[in-house]
């Protein structure tokens, strides 16, 4: 099945400009800014620019730009944060319905400030 993109989410909103933010980072393809629900003391989401709904349509279908930047982008914001090197932190990304994602625009959360507990409950 092909993949398919919602212009209407929340974080394709906050790229066009429509809904303020409060940015960490922003490069080219690439912006990081904090969680409005934060789950922990540091609670950073970082986007790709390009439309793009989940982790797998990202990986797949980014150019090799866009998935370097991304990356690197997220080493900034760990290194800018204090979160790593240091006491480290965690990256998730849900996807779909059984990830529970809730904004269809592929988003790396990034926690830190705090042990953060197991995974996910069993
Ligand atoms: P998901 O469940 O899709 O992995 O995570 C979506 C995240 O986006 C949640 O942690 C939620 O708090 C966050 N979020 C939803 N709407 C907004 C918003 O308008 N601004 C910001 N900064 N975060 C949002």
């Amino acid at each position: 099945m092909a993949h398919t993109y919602d212009p209407t989410n929340i974080f394709a909103r906050i790229l066009r400009g429509e809904i303020p933010n409060k940015t960490v980072l922003e490069t080219e393809h690439t912006l990081a800014f904090h969680d409005i629900n934060p789950a922990a003391p540091v609670h950073v989401l970082l986007i790709p620019k390009g439309a793009y709904a989940t982790f797998d349509h990202f990986a797949a279908e980014a150019s090799a730009d866009e998935i370097v930047d991304f990356h690197r982008t997220a080493a900034s914001v760990c290194a800018l944060l204090g979160i790593a090197p240091g006491e480290g932190y965690r990256a998730i990304t849900n996807a779909g319905a059984h990830g529970m994602q809730e904004v269809p625009h592929y988003h790396l959360h990034i926690l830190g400030g705090k042990v953060m507990g197991p995974l996910i409950q069993r």
